[in-house]
């Protein structure tokens, strides 16, 4: 155990959940790349989640984990203590016209059990993260957001304090949203709109097949990794106009297909960078970089990540 390891350790609170020290971070990862994270803390449940942040010393960083999905977690790994929400914030209620999500629930799961109820959030179906990971970065596809159908969302701050945001408080827009860092969603409240659930399903299956015909779904990354232009709004305009989209600005520059060590520009989808197997976090960091750099050279154009890369290199 390193000095600085050693230290935290000996101002962890006692838990009854797991806490693990350095725990390998790339196994669970989407790109299966990053370093360690220096103390990993899987709450027991709620109480036990609000009591270890009240007494954790506020000079520990934390930092919330999802399903990994929008993680490029850098190869030095990621100081403090990383937090993830396990099965006992994975439950879903239905009321009669709004459907109450633990965030640690996968957004394909509860797409499918609210179809089963004739509830649309279909459009979760083809995201791979957690309800809590969907609302931090208010993800959507085709033209249908987290926004538009989220009520209300429950958190623990980092001193413990328990609160209850609407979605207007945490200012969701285009991938993103005013949540805090430090504080974790443990649950939130959906109005979603009512369809049959045969249809629903029709339309599932239809996304999940348009998805697979063009991107790289079944390859190492993280959707896409920068975020368009051409910006969003979350009524109207969708993800199909394509006037200032990232993947047509890297492919007019040239960049489609190409490599840094083992990293790669996705032949399919040139917004998506690919893990092809053994790439380091910095590689696939440093060709983002390349493609941001080449862009802005050749197109005069900003791209903004949206991946979230963390931690050490
Ligand atoms: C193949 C593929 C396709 C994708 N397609 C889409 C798409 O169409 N649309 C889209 O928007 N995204 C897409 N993504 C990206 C990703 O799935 C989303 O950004 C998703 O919202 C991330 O959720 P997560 O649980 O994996 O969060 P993580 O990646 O683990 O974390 C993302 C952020 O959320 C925070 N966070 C996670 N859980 C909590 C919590 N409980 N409380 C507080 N903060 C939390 C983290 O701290 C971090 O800041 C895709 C990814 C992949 C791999």
């Amino acid at each position: 155990m390193n000095k600085m390891c050693s230290l935290i350790a000996d101002h962890l609170p006692r838990t009854k959940g797991t806490i693990m020290e350095s725990y390998r971070l790339s196994a669970i990862s989407w790109l299966k790349v990053g370093g360690p994270a220096e103390f990993f803390f899987k709450p027991y449940d709620f109480n036990d989640l609000q009591s270890f942040l009240r007494e954790l010393d506020s000079s520990i960083p934390i930092n919330v984990l999802g399903a990994c999905s929008n993680l490029l977690i850098r190869d030095g790994g990621i100081p403090g203590v990383s937090i993830k929400l396990g099965k006992s914030f994975g439950k879903i209620e239905f009321g009669t016209d709004l459907i109450t999500v633990g965030a640690s629930m996968p957004a394909p799961k509860v797409a499918i059990l609210a179809s089963n109820r004739g509830f649309d959030l279909t459009f979760l179906r083809t995201i791979p993260g957690t309800i809590g990971g969907v609302i931090k970065m208010n993800a959507g596809c085709y033209g249908r957001y987290v926004s538009d159908h989220l009520e209300t969302v429950n958190v623990i701050e980092r001193n413990g304090r328990i609160s209850k945001f609407t979605k207007e408080d945490l200012k969701l827009s285009y991938r993103s949203s005013t949540l805090q860092s430090n504080c974790v969603v443990t649950s939130a409240t959906f109005r979603p709109d009512k369809k049959a659930p045969e249809v629903l399903r029709i339309e599932m299956d239809e996304a999940v097949n348009y998805r697979a015909s063009i991107q790289p779904t079944s390859e190492l990354s993280c959707g896409s990794a920068f975020k368009n232009p051409s910006g969003f709004s979350s009524r109207g305009k969708n993800d199909k106009d394509t006037r200032s989209s990232a993947w047509k600005l890297i492919d007019d520059a040239g960049l489609r297909g190409i490599t840094l060590g083992k990293a790669k520009v996705s032949e399919k989808h040139p917004n998506f960078l690919i893990n092809m197997g053994g790439a380091t976090a910095s590689e696939l960091e440093d060709l983002g970089e390349k493609i941001r750099e080449t862009v802005f050279k050749l197109h005069g154009v900003h791209l903004e990540w949206e991946i979230k890369v963390v931690g050490k290199r």
